[in-house]
């Protein structure tokens, strides 16, 4: 209750910097617009906000640009003035009306780092539609331009957007907040040897004219508007879902994603129907940031993915429960981003252990504890150990700084540990409400713990440290313990190692790295510990290719572990490595690591490596490793 007030106080301070007039409250549908502001957006949405965008876009490979017209239907207000979000846009002109445009008045805000400008459009009582005639520019970050190099196809260029947090405000003037939510429909002109895709309902192929219509009914937050352009074809995997991939990584993506239809039925009768009509999933380049970015109707897959042995199909059943928790309940500000992410690591585990059972769910949420126990160590030293609650203030700082396994791990803990606490029935049956109460609505963690003590936890007299959870920094004690003993033998083998025995002459005998799953592999190498002996690394790198022929997650770990103990011999295959995965969280703890270290030569090892790589690399990826290497 204190934080709704304190951010409405500092957020109202804000908005009346530059308030025209106070108008009354807007009573139309605004459930959730009424107690908070955001404070990562200059809209002023609980005055006027955009209910349906349409979107005329044209893309232009040659000079890299976008020309677009952004067409608002707003809501009734009283303002005479409305707020949108640019960062990194040219605003060519803006106009008012439908069929009948005429030309209104603009104002464009100081440049801010992080939020980017407000774009301040004149309207009066009656303006029902706001155009905004605009292109991008090299600095729209939510936009990756990639050469036909970076694809597989290598004949065709290709282009991804990637919104979240708040770089949807990059390519498209908008009013981008998650609190608001909105339908959108487009034309997309994109050249004709390329399909264009958006998270809206998608063509089955390319056409000849290289024109294509596409239409978002749902109301959705606007860092869910989605682009992909590139030479593309659709793979149905079941009724309603499939693949969108360049024809080279078609069959790896029929294989790896072979248990979708069943993924999608098996979430659906955990939590409710499916509220999307259809999901697929486009197969991007290597540079994309991302392993998922849930994009309805279209997850956004990173090849890495495809690892041939189905071991990070884990990611995709993440990516469909964010159709639940996350894209029909969405975190109001990116201080609840932990009611997204927390919900739907908790939600895909659910998943996993119904398709493939409880052993292999536990695995997965070992290697997660594992990654939470570094997690929490590493920002309870930071300048913000207060990041490790749950509920985060962001409050002038990147939203980005919130994607940590705190929201997605000690989240989905929290959940795991309410379970326990209430028995899963009662959860679940909480859960489906909850979804159900809240579909196509943006809520705070407040609104979810008045649900949860009201609905679940007071009727049932039950008692439960929410507020420790929740509001409080670390762990707390009561957290479920989850072990798994395929990888306990596996860390007691990485034990014997740092004991000093050959392993590769022992347990490991005549093993090869198929004899493991990648799980187990991380279970190992990560109980390796720091400054092994380089003697153990090059058998253990001559016996099972690591550093050649591992998945690009055992090679993520292996590199982590070979920069820790300055095993250098690895350095050309890292470096290759790191130039072609552009994948932030495979790529940037390596780059930590190697400037941690106390000599310079892993310092300038990283910074070169990093010079070679970086225009490969999207926005989001590229500042995170900026800021470790400089
Ligand atoms: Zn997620």
């Amino acid at each position: 209750m204190k934080k709704i007030i304190f951010l409405s106080i500092l957020a109202s301070l804000i908005t009346s910097a530059c308030s025209m007039n106070k108008p009354e409250k807007n009573n139309e549908d605004t459930y959730h617009l009424e107690a908070i502001n955001d404070p990562h957006s200059y809209a002023n949405i609980n005055e006027v906000r955009t209910v349906h965008l349409h979107l005329d876009l044209d893309v232009n490979f040659d000079n890299k640009t976008i020309y677009g017209v952004a067409r608002h239907e707003i809501s009734q207000h009283e303002v005479d003035y409305i707020i949108f979000d640019i960062k990194g846009l040219e605003i060519l002109k803006t106009s008012t009306g439908k069929d009948k445009e005429q030309l209104t008045d603009y104002v464009i805000g100081k440049n801010q780092e992080l939020l980017g400008q407000s774009l301040r459009v004149a309207i009066n009582e009656n303006t029902k539609f706001v155009n905004i005639y605009y292109q991008t520019t090299k600095k729209s970050e939510a936009l990756d331009w990639l050469s036909p190099e970076l694809t597989s196809g290598k004949n065709h260029p290709f282009l991804y957007t990637q919104g979240q947090a708040i770089l949807t405000r990059s390519w498209i003037p908008l009013q981008d907040s998650p609190m608001n939510r909105i339908s959108y429909s487009a034309d997309v002109m994109v050249p004709k040897e390329l399909i264009a895709l958006m998270s809206a309902s998608n063509p089955l192929e390319k056409n000849d004219s290289g024109q294509y219509h596409f239409e978002m009914k749902q109301k959705i937050p606007s860092y869910l508007i989605a682009l992909a352009v590139g030479d593309m074809t659709y793979i149905p995997l079941g009724d309603n879902c499939g693949v969108y991939a360049e024809k080279e990584l078609e069959s790896a993506c029929e294989y790896e994603f072979h248990d979708l239809p069943k993924m999608i039925k098996a979430a659906s009768s955990l939590y409710g129907d499916y509220k999307w009509e259809q999901y697929d999933i486009v197969m991007l380049p290597f540079s994309f940031p991302f392993g998922g970015m849930e994009n309805p109707r279209l997850t956004f897959a990173n090849p890495t993915l495809l690892t041939g042995d189905r071991s990070s199909t884990s990611v995709i059943a993440h990516e469909l429960a964010h159709s639940w928790s996350g894209n029909l309940v969405t975190n109001s500000t990116w201080d609840d981003f932990w009611l997204n992410e927390g919900f739907t690591v908790y939600f895909e585990n659910r998943i996993m252990e119904e398709l493939y059972g409880k052993s292999e769910a536990d695995i997965l949420a070992t290697i997660e504890y594992q990654d939470l126990v570094v997690a929490l160590e590493e920002i309870e030293n930071s300048e913000h150990p207060e990041d490790t609650q749950l509920k985060l203030q962001l409050k002038d700082r990147s939203p980005d700084e919130g994607m940590t396994d705190i929201a997605y791990v000690k989240g989905a803990f929290f959940l795991r540990t309410l379970e326990k606490a209430v028995s899963r029935e009662k959860l679940d049956e909480f859960l489906k409400a909850y979804f159900n109460d809240h579909s196509f609505q943006s809520i705070t963690t407040e609104v979810f713990v008045n649900d949860l003590n009201t609905k679940l936890l007071e009727p049932k007299s039950i008692e439960f440290n929410t507020e420790e959870w929740i509001y409080k920094q670390g762990m707390p004690e009561n957290h479920v313990k989850i072990e798994s003993k395929r990888l306990k033998s596996m860390i007691s083998i990485a034990i014997d190692a740092n004991g000093g025995m050959d392993v590769t002459e022992n347990q490991l005998k005549s093993k090869n790295r198929n004899d493991f799953t990648t799980q187990e592999w991380l279970a190992f190498i990560r109980s390796i510990k720091a400054n092994a002996s380089h003697e153990l690394l090059s058998s253990l790198d001559e016996q099972f290719l690591f550093s050649s022929e591992a998945n690009a997650l055992v090679k993520s770990d292996w590199f982590k572990l070979c920069a820790k103990s300055k095993y250098r011999s690895v350095q050309p295959e890292m470096e290759a490595y790191l130039i072609k995965i552009g994948r932030r969280w495979f790529v940037e703890g390596i780059y930590q690591l190697l400037m941690d270290s106390d000599d310079a030569q892993d310092h300038e090892f990283a910074l070169s490596t990093f010079n070679k790589a970086k225009d490969g690399y999207h926005f989001v990826t590229r500042s995170t490793v900026a800021e470790i290497v400089n």
